[in-house]
């Protein structure tokens, strides 16, 4: 599994650790020293997942994960607090502001990436290496292969993963701008229409078995995955 994490964390030392396991674990990694660089590069690129420390100069941690959770385009990004130990208090009031889960520190590495991982797991399947199965057709991210009715289909690696995305969130309308943030990770620099493009090419790879039907446009608002026609 490897998402893309970004880490908001002033104490240069713990960046630095955690930075180089999180990639050793094989996720790609953004580092803000605070809230307002965090803010910024959210901006730009929206992470997989946010781990945010709680004592940060400025902003606070609570205050930024509040930001977050009130803004719809970032609202639904796993955060994981980092803590100083045994705050009984904070930990409750990190979970009410929003947080996902809660790691004090010293953490252990180990202990970090498996919270990362049950998170994402249950929060961004399409980051996982489940396959998925919906109407006879197949997608496996561990061979990369996708099938339907047990017929290969070929698929450019774009669709590939904008084919994922869908399927593990079905029965979901989402606009280009929200698709280019979770399939693209760039809401800034792509045009909208190359959505459009890349969508008319998943429906192409999928017409050999007829599975082109479960990419709906849903006029006015965007795009969903749905077996009901
Ligand atoms: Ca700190």
């Amino acid at each position: 599994m490897s998402a893309t994490i970004l880490l908001v964390e002033d104490e240069p030392g713990i960046q630095e650790l955690v930075k180089f396991n999180l990639q050793q674990a094989g996720h790609a990694v953004i580092g803000a020293l605070n809230a307002e660089q965090a803010l910024s590069t959210i901006r730009e690129t929206l992470p997989d997942l946010i781990l945010l420390d709680w004592m940060l100069p400025g902003m606070s941690g609570i205050e930024l994960a509040k930001r977050i959770r009130a803004d719809s385009r970032t609202s639904s990004v796993p955060i994981i607090m980092l803590t100083a130990r045994g705050e009984e208090q904070d930990k409750i009031a990190g979970l009410d502001t929003g947080a996902d889960d809660y790691v004090t520190k010293p953490f252990s590495p180990r202990e970090l990436i498996a919270r990362i991982k049950a998170l994402l797991r249950r929060r961004a399947p399409q980051m996982t290496e489940d396959a998925v199965e919906t109407g006879g057709l197949r997608l496996d991210p561990v061979s990369h292969r996708v099938t339907g009715n047990d017929q290969p289909l070929q698929l450019g690696p774009t669709e590939f993963r904008l084919l994922h995305y869908l399927m593990t969130h079905p029965e979901r309308v989402y606009s280009r701008a929200q698709l280019l943030d979770q399939v693209w990770g760039d809401h800034v620099f792509v045009e909208e229409r190359t959505v459009d493009v890349h969508i008319r090419r998943l429906r192409r790879a999928l017409e050999p078995t007829r599975h082109d039907y479960l990419i709906q446009t849903v006029r006015g608002a965007g795009y969903r995955f749905s077996t009901k026609r």
